[in-house]
């Protein structure tokens, strides 16, 4: 299998079936964030495209049809909104399996309506914003869109107004946003999630984590908020169906302490 991997153990998603629509050699993506866990951004992409057919889905989803999992959950090696097939895979992936499906995103291609269309037929968002001025999004993320963080704030803004399902903000805290808590929070409550995910990079990258006790903290200035941190959530036991492919898109995993295999962006 080359597109499917998984099941992973997610703290956010419990037993996350992945699909991966982006091509299998490095990684796309249209942001380069100090703290991606995949290293930096080797094939940089702002457009959306198509990487893999629907066929070549349908074939690997044949395989799966019986997998004890939670949810299907569109991510892999890079920004899953750069397949210009991800509503379709959605809804192929959701006839097959009979599951609810998700979708992890940097919330970079947001501003466009194809983008925000294809989500909407997701069950689970969960919509990336790590700075609450521009200065820092450019910082952490090192976005490679032409977009504001304002027009994709005002982009996430839209799509709540309209979508039936669960939108989750994912904030990653790491030292250069750590004092900003308050300004992340305000705009959180701006976008009025079901969800806001309190995260640090525990798996092995460039930049260190947040202790419990700073996130601890941070988690106090979301008051009013339904919120989750990475240190608080429990994860599920899981065994991969193909453990090569898994480790290609977790490479955490390999490193002891973390189990296998590892919870990836999930
Ligand atoms: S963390 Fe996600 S959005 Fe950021 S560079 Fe890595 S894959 Fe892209």
């Amino acid at each position: 299998m080359s597109i499917i991997y998984g099941p992973v153990p997610s703290w956010r998603l419990g037993r996350s079936l992945g699909i991966d629509l982006l091509p299998g050699d490095g990684k796309t993506c249209s942001f380069d964030c100090v703290y991606c866990q995949l290293g930096r951004t080797t094939r940089p992409l702002a457009e959306r495209a198509e990487f893999v057919s629907l066929e070549a889905l349908a074939q690997e989803l044949k395989g799966v049809r019986r997998i004890g999992a939670d949810y299907v959950t569109f991510s892999g090696m890079g920004e899953p909104t750069l397949a210009i097939n991800l509503g379709e895979a959605i809804r192929l992936a959701r006839r097959t399996l009979g599951l609810p499906i998700a979708v992890l995103t940097n919330s970079s291609l947001m501003p466009s309506a194809d983008v925000r269309q294809d989500l909407g037929y997701a069950d689970v968002v969960v919509a990336k914003l790590d700075a609450p001025n521009e200065e820092l999004f450019r910082r952490i993320n090192r976005p490679l869109v032409g977009y504001s963080l304002e027009e994709i704030v005002r982009a996430i803004s839209s799509f709540r107004a309209g979508y039936q399902g669960k939108l989750a903000l994912d904030m990653m805290f790491i030292r250069a946003n750590k004092r900003l808590a308050s300004e992340m929070a305000a705009l959180a409550r701006r976008l009025v999630p079901d969800e806001v995910q309190v995260n640090t990079p525990l798996r092995p990258c460039a930049v260190a984590p947040l202790t419990a006790e700073e996130i601890a903290a941070i988690r106090a200035e979301f008051g009013g908020l339904p919120v989750v941190t990475v240190y608080e959530a429990a994860r599920p036991q899981v065994s991969p169906l193909d453990v090569d492919e898994t480790l290609r898109r977790r490479p955490s995993a390999r490193h002891p302490g973390h189990g296998v295999p590892s919870p990836g962006k999930e």
